[in-house]
């Protein structure tokens, strides 16, 4: 790590001393989570049920519509610089796809020296327990992890930190009445889609000239039909049904004066979709699903919704559903923490996640079923989340990096 750190800041390293953290999760926010505690000199681990950047790969074939500068951190920026690749000089407007972000930002820095041998990927952590109540560094293990390996091989592991970087996008919400799965959905779930599909490359043959009902009102549902409808132009077979529990005419809220162009244009071009009922999309706003059928491989499902009209069915041989996602509280579940149930519907949100003085929530899952997290969002997490257990209040190393002259030798 010497590489990293001038000798004025050597002494950050003695900050963490060496005492375990396993960061569970390695998307952004596990990355970053486990860069700047590893700076500070602890024994950081990542541990990931599947890939490094699993959800970015996933609907990495779209762009991101915020830039370089804002996905990436300082501290993250300041490794590629002194890795000497070429990105570290990219401009900070640059838009890339999510998984460029991964392979040209994430890749990287995992290689790097200062997180070589971190990463445990094809290993779930299933729950989360607390062995002493008050952990601080130096003292022995806090925490009790029971992992699974890909092979089914569970085992306990002990850490002195953990940091919740997990995400949601493993589990997606239901659509059902008042939160609940609507009857029959859980029966359909395996059949699906809940991800941005690569509608127009990988996925194409699965949506071309097939009938897809879409459900949601958000920016991937905006992305959906976006590319199913270019798809109707290559292939007039295919119909987009779409529907949104929403009463208003245009699906897509648009952000007044939206700083982020792509996502605006996005957002536009899907309400005009859905306002002139063009290139095969037909849109219904304001309809309640009340039950899901799936009608087998051929007919696919069928959907009945109360809408302003009354009852409706509507069948389609693909179903997508953009509701959103939740956190899944199941791992905090041994930690003994009082949880709001998460109900955005009552107006009432996961704005207090599990606080013990060595655990955290970090990234998307902390902002519960709220849409609108950002990667960028993260870094004041960390920041808080070290200042607490180092008991350092003051401490940021994202500002230290950042002041001229400090990391720079
Ligand atoms: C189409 C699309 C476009 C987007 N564009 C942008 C954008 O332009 N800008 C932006 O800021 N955000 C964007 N986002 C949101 C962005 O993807 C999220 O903000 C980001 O991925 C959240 O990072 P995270 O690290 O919190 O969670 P994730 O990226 O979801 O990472 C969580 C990781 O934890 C792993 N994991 C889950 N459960 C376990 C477990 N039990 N044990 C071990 N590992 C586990 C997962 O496999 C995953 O790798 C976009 C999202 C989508 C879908």
């Amino acid at each position: 790590m010497d590489w990293f750190l001038p000798e004025k800041l050597e002494k950050l390293k003695s900050i963490g001393g060496g005492a375990s953290l396993a960061v569970l999760g390695c998307g952004p926010a596990g990355l970053e989570t486990a860069i700047y505690g590893s700076i500070l000199g602890f024994k950081v681990r990542i541990i990931e049920k599947a890939r490094l950047g699993e959800n970015l790969m996933r609907w990495g074939h779209a762009r991101c519509f915020t830039p370089w500068g804002e996905n990436t951190s300082s501290l993250g920026r300041e490794i590629l610089h002194r890795l000497r690749l070429e990105q570290a000089r990219r401009s900070m407007d640059t838009i890339q796809t999510g998984r460029s972000l991964t392979t040209d930002y994430i890749e990287p820095l995992l290689a790097s020296q200062l997180l070589q041998g971190a990463l445990e990927t094809g290993k779930s952590v299933l729950r989360i327990g607390l062995v002493e109540p008050t952990p601080a560094v130096g003292q022995t293990s806090a925490f009790l992890l029971l992992t699974r390996l890909q092979d089914g091989k569970e085992k306990m592991e002990e850490a002195d930190f953990v940091a919740d970087c997990t995400g949601t996008y493993g589990n997606p919400r239901w659509f059902g009445p008042a939160g609940l799965p609507a009857p029959g959905e859980a029966a359909a779930r395996g059949r699906i889609v809940y991800g941005l599909e690569d509608i127009l490359g990988e996925s194409k043959a699965y949506f071309s000239g097939k009938s897809t009902i879409v459900v949601g009102n958000g920016l991937m549902a905006a992305a959906t039909v976006s590319r199913l409808a270019l798809l109707a132009r290559e292939n007039p077979a295919t119909w987009v049904t779409w529907i949104s529990h929403k009463p208003s005419a245009l699906p897509i809220a648009r952000v007044p004066n939206d700083p982020y162009r792509e996502r605006d244009q996005l957002a536009a071009e899907a309400n005009t979709l859905a306002s002139r009922g063009e290139n095969h999309v037909e849109f219904f706003p304001g309809m309640k699903i009340q039950q899901v059928d799936w009608l087998g491989e051929d007919a696919g499902f069928r959907l009945v919704c109360n809408g302003p009209m009354g009852v409706k069915s509507f069948e389609g041989e693909r179903l997508v559903c953009h509701r959103g996602f939740m956190p899944d509280t199941v791992l905090w579940r041994e930690l003994g923490v009082p949880l709001d149930p998460v109900r955005e519907e009552f107006g009432r949100e996961l704005s207090h996640p599990p606080r013990l003085s060595g655990f955290d929530v970090i990234g998307s899952k902390r902002n519960g079923r709220r849409p609108g997290y950002l990667m960028k969002n993260a870094q004041n997490q960390i920041r808080a989340f070290f200042s607490r257990i180092t008991r350092q209040p003051q401490l940021d190393l994202y500002k230290l990096c950042e002041a001229k002259g400090n990391l720079h030798s």
